[in-house]
């Protein structure tokens, strides 16, 4: 039995989607193959992305955490590691989708709903998101936008620009425009409903989409609120919070290495630099991943060129 485990970074699982892209850069340098299809999501913490460093190297964060969920998760309940962040890259839209919260997704048998919340790392000036229904949507409207194929006039589009952050409570009817890149950080659930495709006939989900629509919700655009430490606090919402801050070379961050009994994920946004502690070094570079389990050892974080980190943690 582990009573500690030191940070460790997560290789990331590339999920074809049909909305996706076939070139990565800058963030990953990921060949698709001519004959397949896009690649849409990065899965940075999924179940089945397998640690590259550390004494768990080659085992999958699920193992991981079943199997040390004490010192990964600490404080956090269950033993499946609780928030999923991926990094989205849209090409076309996405579909109109809604999904459950706790609640509903009990009622069908799966241990919690989704929330989640979107960080724009980049977007061209056409980048749009759609969050929630217009004030004047009713139930019987959104039945018949759906049937007359005109949904998405009944959404409230917004602008994307690069550092906004966007929050998306169950229950919200929302869509992803192209132009833009997002991290993601979400409860960890798979369960989309899908209301409305652009004709591109995948299956529709209408009845469980209306059991979890919501005419009115929490979503939208959050404000960052800047701490005077230099950390800046990007959502601070039930299931999650995100947070980013910097690292200068020759001047390693300590203090916001440690988050006292509680797991974080730490996502690379920019420059380089390593972790380093007792157990050894873990490098780090753009768009990696580490988690620090709950019951890390101490360490601190070295840059070798500035590095930006948003860290999620669950709460
Ligand atoms: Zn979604």
């Amino acid at each position: 039995m582990l009573t500690s485990l030191a940070p460790f970074r997560l290789q990331p699982h590339f999920d074809k989607r049909i909305w996706g892209v076939r070139c990565l850069k800058p963030w990953y340098d990921f060949k698709v193959p001519g004959d397949s299809d896009p690649i849409g999501e990065v899965w940075l913490t999924g179940d089945m992305c397998v640690a590259e460093t550390g004494p768990l190297a080659g085992q999958t964060l699920d193992g991981i955490t079943r199997g040390n969920s004490q010192v990964v998760l600490g404080a956090a309940e269950g033993t499946q590691f609780p928030l999923l962040m991926k990094v989205l890259f849209p090409n076309e839209k996405l579909s109109v989708q809604v999904h459950p919260d706790d609640k509903m997704a009990q009622k069908y048998g799966d241990p919690r709903g989704k929330t989640e919340c979107w960080y724009a790392l980049e977007s061209s000036p056409s980048g749009s998101v759609a969050l929630g229904l217009k004030p004047e949507a009713t139930v019987e409207g959104v039945r018949a936008a759906i049937a007359n194929e005109t949904l998405e006039s009944l959404l409230e589009w917004l602008p994307v620009h690069a550092g906004d952050m966007f929050f998306v409570d169950a229950g919200t009817v929302h869509a992803i425009g192209p132009g833009c890149v997002l991290l993601e950080t979400q409860q960890n659930c798979d369960l989309t409903y899908r209301m409305y495709d652009y004709g591109r006939g995948r299956e529709l989900h209408l009845e469980k989409a209306f059991e979890a629509m919501r005419l009115k919700t929490d979503a939208g655009l959050k404000p960052a609120q800047v701490r005077k430490d230099g950390l800046t606090v990007l959502m601070d919402a039930q299931y999650f919070r995100v947070e980013k801050f910097d690292v200068k070379p020759g001047e390693p961050c300590v203090r916001e290495a440690h988050h006292q009994g509680t797991v974080q994920i730490l996502f690379v946004m920019a420059g380089a630099g390593e972790i380093r502690g007792d157990f050894g070094t873990v490098s780090l570079a753009k768009a990696q991943v580490v988690i620090v389990p709950a019951a890390s050892p101490e360490f601190a974080l070295h840059a070798s060129e500035p590095v930006t980190i948003v860290r999620a943690m669950p709460q």
